[in-house]
């Protein structure tokens, strides 16, 4: 049997309906700077980062030196009750990004834990508190914050979480401001409306409202919604006000992805709790972290029969391999000035980007460091959608397969998050890889569609 065959009589593939699969298999064999190559040769932009990780591209030689190095000490011992070299070294690094008052890190292997563990530590520090009442949680409609039940209890996407309903944890839901779908297109109007929702939620039941859950600057996997100027600032201020911690996900946007370390940074919001993954490791290995404040961490620490102690614990957590790795990413943030590098490329980026909006069928183009969604609609006067089954940003994202690009979209919003290294010249060849394929897919589904009313 050939790796094809094998792929398609043994695995199931995450978030993948696996009749597409079969229909248009992939398989990937390695990769080189910000391209991969599959099992026939061919190679593609990793115009995704491996799902929003990678920083340095594929086969970064200092960070594979890293794990190597590391190998040659030990792979993995457990950090339950005890810790490692690599964990310990990497905690201090991290502490010393991380906005002010975050002091603590707990380790976990994914953004999903990471996201669990803040909503867990928020629950039980108002229990440890004596504060028995307060129990649910606020969270933002549209909001992503990993598959795990927990997470999807306090995400909001409805395509893929309706279905588990009935094993959800139930709380209060806050409206997002999403400009292009508003009906002024103001970002002011659009944000007032949003954080007035919120204080009347919180006004009434802040007493029983132990945290609140919110995506840092941009809703990634709802749409890349940029959110507008003062609204997380906003949302900070009301979590102080009415004694609700505020959760903040940086999964999708910590390390960089916005062209400052992390997106909370742009509003100057410091977050009571705080979870991160993904370009931890520049992509390489599941290292992902929630961050605590000493006030938080304080609430926690006791005598053992207090019962304070926080249960939790994922058998690799502090893997020694991913932090060591993550250890040399930092460095490298450093050495290179990714930072800067993403703050700078993305003024350019927005520029060629806004380009796309010339094109009959983008709706709406939003972007903030190099996270970047462009709307495909049917109707650009009217925002109509195509419709569900026409699955345009589906077909996009096969044709810019075919012209050798690879990403996925969220719906029909074509989803740009290129490595955070790549130069002027390769994101002038991504976009315009995706220009192509979203005018050809659009313009044919279009015309099916006309087609199909006459
Ligand atoms: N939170 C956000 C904002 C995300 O975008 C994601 C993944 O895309 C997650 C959490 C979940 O992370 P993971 O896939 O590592 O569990």
């Amino acid at each position: 049997m050939n790796l094809i065959e094998k792929s398609k009589k043994h695995l199931w593939l995450p978030f993948t309906q696996m009749k597409d699969y079969d229909e248009d298999p992939l398989i990937i064999e390695s990769g080189e700077g910000i391209k991969v190559k599959d099992i026939h040769g061919k190679e593609y932009y990793d115009a995704f980062s491996s799902v929003w990780l990678n920083v340095h591209g594929h086969r970064k030689k200092e960070l594979d030196d890293a794990i190597r190095a590391q190998l040659d000490k030990i792979a993995h011992s457990t950090l339950l009750g005890m810790t490692n070299v690599p964990a310990t070294e990497l905690a201090e690094k991290l502490v010393n990004l991380a906005p002010g008052p975050l002091t603590r890190v707990f380790y976990s292997d994914s953004g999903a834990e990471a996201v669990e563990i803040a909503v867990k530590m928020a629950y039980q520090y108002w229990q440890n508190r004596g504060r028995k009442d307060k129990q649910k949680f606020i969270s933002v409609k549209n909001g992503y914050h990993g598959d795990t039940i927990g997470a999807v209890s306090v995400g909001s996407i409805d395509l893929f979480h309706q279905v588990y309903g009935p094993l959800m944890f139930k709380g209060f839901k806050m409206p997002v401001p999403n400009v292009y779908r508003h009906e002024t297109r103001d970002p002011e109007t659009c944000r007032d409306e949003c954080l007035k929702g919120l204080e009347n939620v919180l006004k009434e039941h802040h007493a029983e409202i132990a945290g609140l859950t919110i995506e840092s600057m941009v809703q990634g996997a709802g749409g890349m919604i940029v959110m507008p100027e003062g609204f997380l600032s906003g949302v900070r201020e009301l979590c102080t006000k009415y004694d609700v911690l505020m959760i903040v996900d940086e999964v999708a946007t910590g390390f960089g992805r916005t062209g400052t370390m992390f997106a909370c940074e742009h509003e100057g919001v410091e977050p009571d709790l705080m979870a991160a993954g993904k370009g931890i490791t520049g992509g390489y290995l599941p290292i992902a972290i929630t961050y605590a404040t000493e006030e938080i961490y304080d609430a926690f620490y006791d005598d053992y029969e207090k019962l304070k102690t926080f249960f939790h614990g994922h058998s690799y957590t502090g893997n020694q391999l991913g932090c060591a790795v993550a250890i040399e990413n930092l460095r490298l943030f450093e050495s290179e000035k990714i930072v800067e590098g993403v703050s700078q490329r993305s003024a350019q980026l927005k520029k060629r980007l806004a380009e796309l909006n010339r094109l009959d069928h983008v709706g709406d183009v939003r972007q903030l460091g190099f996270m970047c969604g462009i709307e495909l609609v049917l109707d650009k006067k009217t925002k109509r959608s195509f419709p569900f089954e026409s699955r345009v940003g589906y077909k996009a994202s096969l044709k810019m397969r075919e012209l050798g690009l690879l990403t996925r979209p969220t719906g029909d919003v074509v989803v740009f998050m290129p490595p955070l290294v790549s130069t002027e010249t390769e994101l002038e060849e991504m976009v315009r890889i995706m220009e192509k394929a979203i005018s050809e897919v659009t313009k044919k589904e279009a015309d099916r569609l006309a087609q199909f009313k006459e």
